[in-house]
């Protein structure tokens, strides 16, 4: 199959390494040509790392490299059989994504969005061809994380979430069919469990190592959730809860915190710029 990929960011460089290694041919497209750049070394050191520990050989892994071919020309998805977008989470641009796209690919083309909390109705709504449109959800890292959500728009044709989930587990990931509901289920259920925990530190019931050491060493979470909120980086999930919030018409149960969108204004994104609710200097 030849399955085109737009942004080659954190999740398009991921995804496009989980279906190269399936056997796909990968056209990966982004409009910044150092993110191309950066994408093909992050596929490329994450492939030798698995070729260092044993778990892959040195062809399999040239083989992988050899089928993702970068591009910034949008004409080469002329034969693309699957189109999955991430890039920027903003509704008008991936809207005009995908009409620009729509004059590319073949009808039977199809389209997909990595969104993490937009409505895939709302992005298809924007497509000639609304009923070839899904939302296919990875997590980060995408060539680590098993799950994938697979979310059918009130306009994906019947038997497209089928397709798809069978398609998606052919990749060797596990995945779960959601309704397009904000946050669909694990940015839904994680978003009271971050807003919960920050309560927690507000109201000094305890500090964030503290919390964090409760729930990774007494509640078996592999991460506290500051650590997963540092991680994650402040500018994704504060913008997660704002639009969950939003979407939700405003539902107290997931309010943003203060103490979370300062973090934010500050530029304290966590490890990504050394410091968040924990310092990395
Ligand atoms: P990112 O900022 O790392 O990468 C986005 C890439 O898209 C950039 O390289 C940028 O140059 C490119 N881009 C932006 N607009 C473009 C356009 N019009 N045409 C071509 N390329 C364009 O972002 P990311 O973290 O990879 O997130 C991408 C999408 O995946 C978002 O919708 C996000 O909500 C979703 N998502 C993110 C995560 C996460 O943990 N980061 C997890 C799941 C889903």
């Amino acid at each position: 199959m030849i399955i085109g990929i737009i942004g080659s960011g954190a999740m398009g460089s991921g995804i496009a390494q989980v279906v190269a290694t399936a056997g796909h041919t990968v056209r990966l497209l982004d409009q910044n040509a150092q993110a191309l750049e950066r994408a093909r070394q992050a596929i490329e050191t994450s492939l030798n790392k698995l070729v260092e520990k044993g778990k892959l050989t040195t062809e399999a892994a040239a083989g992988t490299i050899a089928r993702v071919h970068l591009t910034q020309d949008m004409q080469e998805f002329m034969d693309c059989e699957l189109v999955l977008e991430a890039i920027v989470e903003d509704l008008a641009v991936k809207q005009h994504l995908f009409r620009e796209l729509e004059m590319v690919v073949p009808e039977t083309c199809i389209l997909a969005s990595n969104t993490s909390s937009l409505s895939i109705a709302s992005i298809a709504s924007a497509c000639q061809h609304p009923e070839r449109f899904i939302g296919i959800h990875f997590f980060n890292p995408a060539p680590v994380m098993q799950l994938v959500e697979v979310i059918p728009a009130v306009q994906t044709r019947a038997g497209l979430a089928e397709e798809v989930r069978a398609l998606v587990e052919s990749w060797g990931k596990l995945p779960v069919l959601a309704k397009d509901t904000p946050g669909f289920i694990v940015n839904r259920v994680a978003r009271p469990f971050y807003g919960e925990a920050i309560r927690l530190l507000e109201e000094g019931v305890a500090d964030a190592a503290t919390i964090d050491w409760a729930m990774t060493e007494l509640g078996g979470f592999r991460m506290g959730p500051f650590q997963l909120m540092d991680f994650i980086g402040h500018d994704v999930n504060y913008r997660v809860t704002e639009s969950v919030f939003t979407a939700f018409f405003f539902d107290p149960r997931y309010k943003p915190s203060f103490t979370q969108k300062r973090l934010f204004e500050a530029g304290y994104y966590g490890r990504k710029s050394g410091r968040g609710f924990y310092s990395y200097a």
